[in-house]
């Protein structure tokens, strides 16, 4: 009986041991899936279905979850200002090189310094000061009616103020940030008052009011309203994808000098990132290889990363020599490039 008591004795102590065991290593487990859980917080003013892609073959890869929100750029930025420290946001996604400087200028980004950026990512296409980096290169280029416009009459972006082209241009409005950003490298490099002759003869030589897309741009070039006009060439790409025996073509401009005006799609990791080292991770492999086909392609845009070859569809429209001038003076000339279209009246 003594022994017996003993021996269940011993049973009740090992079944203690057991689940104080199991207790104690409960929180261990917790722990592991707290670090699993790690969940990047992106804002983006890239649309959704460009980016979903994108992060979904991230966090196959790696695990790693990404939260993102979209809105326009605008309001995304001002989200970040009034959430200062308390931002949930690591990593800020947006268009346009002027909006990135404006991004940095405000000091929503910390800089990032990171051998792998600065080897995948040229140096025109990012902030010298690493606080952002181009992701995809949009080239704003002048697109023209095949039926109508004999290639020997095109040369550069200048040239669309010679009197030849009377009645024949049509342009977005001048209150877009990709016409700002393409008057601003013209001032950085042709000098203000060059630039505003230009964009004076171009005024003269509207067909009709301003349109507030590039897509109208193109439509009324094929309705016969003008002949030619400026665009971004992933907006010809969707147009020529819907219904590929338009009459339109691409024109590289400036070749032989400054070359195509270029901008961005670009990134930064946020000043008070709670994820910093996992969103500079995330930074990196966008920037990768593997990762830029992706980013640029849904979009028919360029890969900034210039070991990766773009899209065929976008390879089709020929090589060009593209503007190696930092797109950052499209922020610092922006004001400038504003005043510049206001006073020729450019709507
Ligand atoms: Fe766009």
């Amino acid at each position: 009986m003594r022994l017996r008591t003993i021996f269940i004795s011993k049973k009740m102590v090992a079944l203690g041991i057991l689940v104080v065991g199991l207790f104690l290593s409960r929180p261990v487990v917790a722990k592991d899936a707290v670090a699993e859980a790690v969940e990047i917080v992106v804002y983006s003013s890239r649309m959704e279905q460009l980016i979903k892609p994108v992060f979904d073959a991230y966090t196959k890869e790696t695990g790693v979850k990404i939260k993102f929100i979209t809105d326009k750029e605008g309001p995304l930025l001002q989200r970040l200002l009034s959430e200062g420290e308390q931002s949930p946001a690591d990593l800020f996604i947006t268009v346009d090189a002027g909006m990135l400087w404006k991004a940095a200028e405000e000091k929503v980004f910390k800089p990032v310094s990171s051998p792998v950026l600065q080897a995948n990512i040229p140096a025109h296409l990012r902030d010298s000061g690493h606080r952002w980096f181009g992701l995809s290169v949009r080239a704003r280029t002048i697109v023209f009616n095949t039926k109508k416009v004999d290639l020997k009459e095109l040369s550069t972006y200048e040239a669309l103020g010679d009197p030849q082209w009377k009645k024949r241009v049509c342009l977005r409005t001048s209150k877009k940030v990709y016409n700002q950003s393409l008057i601003a490298t013209m001032i950085a490099t042709m000098g203000a008052e060059k630039t505003e002759k230009v964009v004076r003869s171009w005024m003269a030589n509207l067909a009709t009011d301003v349109f507030p897309d590039d897509t109208e741009v193109m439509k009324a070039i094929l309705a016969g309203i003008c002949d030619v006009g400026i665009v971004n060439s992933y907006y010809y790409g969707r147009l020529a994808g819907e219904n590929p025996n338009l009459p339109l073509a691409l024109f590289w401009p400036n070749q032989g000098d400054r070359g195509v005006h270029v901008n961005i799609s670009g990134a930064g990791v946020v000043r008070h990132a709670k994820h910093e080292k996992e969103a500079v991770r995330l930074l990196e492999w966008l920037s990768s290889e593997k990762a830029q086909s992706l980013f640029a392609d849904v979009n028919l845009e360029y890969p900034a990363n210039p070991k990766v070859a773009p899209h065929p569809t976008v390879a089709a429209w020929g090589t060009f020599k593209q503007d190696t001038i930092n797109v950052d003076i499209a922020g610092k000339l922006q004001i400038e490039a504003v005043k510049l279209m206001d006073r020729v009246g450019y709507k």
